[in-house]
């Protein structure tokens, strides 16, 4: 099929909330991706985080074969063996006290984190704690609830009236101000995945944990897409070295297949009936996650994680230096950014990128993001930035 006819059929029949860039991947190799015309990109997105390992898989493609061929779904009605295995491994991999709830998406696990948040908020306190605070610039996703948990005040537009009980602060420091005695809960990501690659303060994020806790107040972290070891461990809760009191997963955990978590230290919260979800959970995407935290856990034993990340940085710096279009780097582990002059540059960046075969991301107004899979290959890495310092010199040299 022709590209030109795909984007015929795309705008007749799609409802047109996505403005793409001008490709139809087909294919992929590791961390190759081919589009129609067969031509190949180094991809340094892994579809916003999804793809943690990598395409063409044999493993998971092999792990998702066998189960459809037994059995894809039951409902939730009955015990799912696949389920039970991967809420232990995950809460193992957390080293905390915790139990989960599977859910499909991003914003549903979120929805299921805030939903938790305000039952502990109705039956621990007298007064109903019920609000939750979260950041100016955060993303928690696309449902009503989540969009106004989302600080930025772009994505609320035409969609009101929301739901009560969501609080805005500035930043860090601005949440002690926002807090009151009807506060159940505070709301952050680590790193800030559509707000710039933002990576919070660690020591002000341990800070506000302790100060939350002895408030009974609980601290929520959206690690939807900084979970799954995109920082380097299980959990960027883990590097920055705080017990949150929930946090919520879904991006890389699939590999691919929709799926998202909440996992929560308060056990006692949920009960029979309070929550749920017709495919959360079901048979065929918790193989999938279960596959894909072996393919990662081998990954972070062997040490390649870490050398992968190693190189990545070492890379991105001399990307970095290699041209005046670049400000300052950020992020941590394979969620990083770099900084460039403005919009218009930011744009150009990733469409000339795409031009010369590799796949950035945007971030912020002015970020270029990486995302790479987790399983990217040495030579995969060097082939990309190669690429890439190609595009800077020829932006700076039409500046
Ligand atoms: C992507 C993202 C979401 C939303 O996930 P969906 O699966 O698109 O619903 C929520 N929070 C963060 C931090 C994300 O990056």
């Amino acid at each position: 099929m022709l590209l030109e006819e795909l984007k015929k059929i795309d705008q007749s029949y799609l409802m047109q909330t996505y403005q793409r860039m001008d490709v139809a991947f087909e294919r992929g190799e590791g961390s190759i991706l081919y589009d129609l015309q067969g031509r190949d990109y180094i991809d340094f997105s892994s579809g916003i985080g999804v793809n943690s390992v990598g395409y063409g898989s044999e493993r998971l493609a092999n792990a998702i074969l066998s189960q459809a061929q037994k059995m894809i779904h039951s409902s939730n009605l009955y015990y799912i063996r696949n389920q039970a295995f991967l809420a232990k491994r995950m809460v193992e991999l957390c080293g905390e006290n915790m139990n989960v709830f599977f859910a499909n998406s991003g914003a549903e696990a979120n929805e299921g984190m805030i939903k938790l948040a305000r039952k502990y908020g109705e039956i621990n306190f007298a007064n109903k704690r019920y609000k939750i605070i979260t950041l100016r610039s955060s993303f928690h996703g696309r449902t009503i609830a989540t969009l106004k948990a989302t600080g930025q005040e772009s994505f609320h537009r035409y969609f009101a009236p929301f739901p009560d009980g969501f609080v805005i602060a500035e930043d860090l420091k601005d949440i002690y101000q926002k807090i009151d005695g009807e506060t159940c809960a505070v709301m952050i990501e680590l790193i800030q995945g559509e707000g710039g690659v933002h990576s919070l303060n660690q020591k002000e994020v341990q800070d506000l944990s302790l100060f939350l806790q002895e408030n009974q107040i609980l601290l929520l972290v959206d690690e939807v897409q900084s979970g799954i070891y995109r920082t380097g461990e299980f959990l960027a809760s883990q590097v920055y070295k705080i017990k949150p009191d929930a946090v919520s997963l879904a991006k890389g955990l699939g590999g691919g297949v929709p799926i998202g978590a909440v996992m929560s230290r308060h056990k006692e919260v949920f009960s029979f009936g309070d929550h749920g979800s017709t495919f959360g959970g079901n048979f065929l995407s918790t193989r999938a996650s279960l596959e894909v935290l072996d393919i990662l856990e081998e990954e972070y034993k062997s040490g390649a994680l870490q050398k992968k990340i190693a190189l990545f940085d070492e890379e991105l710096n001399a990307l970095k230096l290699s041209s005046k279009i670049f400000g300052k780097k950020v992020g941590l582990g394979l969620m990083v950014g770099l900084e460039l002059r403005d919009l218009q540059t930011q744009q150009n960046f990733i469409a000339q990128a795409l031009k010369a075969g590799v796949i950035v991301l945007r971030s912020g107004k002015n970020i270029v993001r990486f995302l790479p899979p987790l399983t990217i290959k040495q030579d995969e890495i060097k082939q990309g930035f190669c690429r890439l310092r190609g595009v800077a010199q020829m932006l700076e040299r039409e500046k």
